[in-house]
């Protein structure tokens, strides 16, 4: 059993849509939450999708050595992953699902043993439209992420596994069965 799933790969490219579905359909993994310095979305909370902590908190928490990971990305937001998550979910029984920019994923690949990675990719001209179709990002924010998005897709190949998201329910479908397959869980929750 691995000891931490991550999903990686551009802005866009729906990690977060998979990630959704793939814990309504398979029992036993947890996503933990992240920090992040960046500003609540509208229908964000805190504690929910990330923890929103202030440059100041972030980086003293770092110091102390509370991050498994952390990196800076776009427009100097800070995004980390903190130990404590990790050990919340183990205490549950739980496998932990990291869902994590291509940075700070290669880090946890290189240094959690265990762990296994996996890319979500997508055209670049589609990622685009997405995110303008999402408008969560000023159109400056969204320009910085499809630059970043053309090199990350370029890393694709460093990860453990790499799913095409073309087709929604096909990408949802492929994920399951590799995330099953990794949990060697043939139990199934039903559908919401
Ligand atoms: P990420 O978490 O990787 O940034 P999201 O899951 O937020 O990406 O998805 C970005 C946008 O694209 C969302 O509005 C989502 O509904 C949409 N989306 C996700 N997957 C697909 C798909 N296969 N086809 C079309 N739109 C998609
Ligand atoms: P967003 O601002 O769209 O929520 O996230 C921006 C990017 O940061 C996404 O690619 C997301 O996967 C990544 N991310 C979220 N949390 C973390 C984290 O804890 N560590 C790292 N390295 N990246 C993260």
């Amino acid at each position: 059993m691995p000891a931490v799933l991550v999903v990686t790969g551009p802005s866009g490219a729906g990690k977060g849509t998979l990630i959704r579905k793939l814990v309504e359909r398979v029992p036993g993994i947890e996503v933990t939450v992240s920090a992040t310095t960046r500003e609540l979305r509208r229908g964000e909370e805190n504690g929910r999708e990330y923890w929103f902590l202030t440059d100041d908190d972030f980086l003293a928490r770092v110091a102390r050595g509370e991050f498994l990971e952390h990196v800076e990305y776009v427009s100097g937001h800070r995004y980390g992953t903190l130990r404590s998550e990790l050990e919340r979910i183990a205490a549950n029984g739980h496998v932990p699902l990291l869902e994590l920019e291509t940075e700070g994923a290669l880090r946890v690949k290189h240094e959690v043993s265990g762990a296994v990675t996996i890319f979500i990719s997508a055209r670049v001209e589609e990622l685009e439209r997405r995110l303008r179709e999402r408008a969560t990002e000023s159109t400056g924010e969204i320009g910085e992420r499809i630059e970043l998005a053309r090199k990350q897709l370029e890393q694709a190949g460093e990860f453990d596994h790499v799913i095409e998201n073309d087709d929604l329910e096909r990408a949802v479908a492929e994920l399951t069965a590799l995330v099953r397959g990794l949990l060697g869980a043939t139990a199934t929750m039903p559908r919401r």
